[in-house]
């Protein structure tokens, strides 16, 4: 078939192949979820449900996109990490990322109502997304690590901030009393104050969630979604 004279605008598209051989992360975010929680009245600071939800989706997304290796979520986040000879869409980065993306985040509106039956869906959330390379096995393992630690410090932080919010603090007050405050102190702080025991909290609230895909063979494989260690779910699938 002969070219149109339109043919040329191509020729202005960026060529965004991702390096070969890498681990390629996908992380996606909640846009706005701070409002988005609090507009959907999450319970604070962990909604069970909402961590659900999350897992639910990323669950879909591994059921859909084979080169996904592994999946690490907390709060409004979720990253994918794909194998290194993955050839999805040539390795372009933008068709990798906004189909990973756009996936969850419609997973999270159709499963919206499983996981609150009694809440309507205010209006329609979003995600951002992007990538990183990782050449070297110690670095994925490093990224996969400084993610849960931002679960830990986050979590921390928000147990007791929200300990003492629902102890009739105002929100400013919290944030003082938290104020230059290290990780023991705060342990102390949920003890001693509110008899919480930090550790007995659930796995999946200090240190997030894993989804792993176990082959069974070419055709079948098991999906796990895992807190520590501990199944909670098991999903597989045949194709
Ligand atoms: P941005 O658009 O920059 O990502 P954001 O408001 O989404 O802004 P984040 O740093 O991503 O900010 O934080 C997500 C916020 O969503 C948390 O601080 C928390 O308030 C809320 N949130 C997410 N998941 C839950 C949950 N399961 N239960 C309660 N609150 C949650
Ligand atoms: P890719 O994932 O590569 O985009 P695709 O199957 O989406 O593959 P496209 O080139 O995007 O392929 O073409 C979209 C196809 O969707 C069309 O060829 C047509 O078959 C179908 N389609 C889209 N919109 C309509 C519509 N309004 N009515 C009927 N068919 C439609
Ligand atoms: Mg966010
Ligand atoms: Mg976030």
């Amino acid at each position: 078939m002969a070219k149109s004279k339109y043919e040329y605008v191509k020729k202005f598209e960026r060529n965004d192949s991702l390096l070969p051989n890498t681990w390629l992360v996908i992380r996606v975010d909640g846009r706005g979820f701070h409002k988005f929680s609090d507009k959907h009245g999450f319970v604070k600071p962990n909604d069970q449900k909402a961590l659900e939800l999350m897992n639910k989706c990323a669950e879909n997304v591994m059921n859909d996109f084979r080169d996904i290796v592994l999946a690490y979520g907390q709060s409004d986040e979720y990253s994918f990490v794909l194998k290194k000879e993955c050839s999805l869409y040539d390795r372009r980065e933008t068709k990798i990322v906004s189909t990973i993306v756009s996936l969850f985040t419609s997973n999270y509106v159709f499963n919206w109502n499983k996981y609150f039956p009694d809440k309507e869906l205010l209006y329609p959330p979003s995600f951002d997304g992007r990538v990183v390379q990782y050449p070297d096995d110690n670095n994925l393992r490093d990224y996969l690590s400084w993610r849960q630690t931002d679960c830990h410090i986050n979590n921390l932080y928000n147990t007791c901030f929200w300990a003492l919010v629902h102890s009739g603090k105002t929100e400013t007050e919290a944030e003082n009393v938290l104020r230059g405050t290290v990780s023991s102190e705060k342990n102390e702080l949920l003890y001693s104050q509110f008899n919480i025991n930090y550790n007995k909290l659930p796995e999946m609230y200090r240190k997030g969630s894993v989804i792993i895909r176990q082959e069974v063979s070419n055709l079948k494989y098991h999906l796990y979604v895992i807190s520590l260690g501990t199944l909670y779910t098991a999903h597989s699938r045949k194709d």
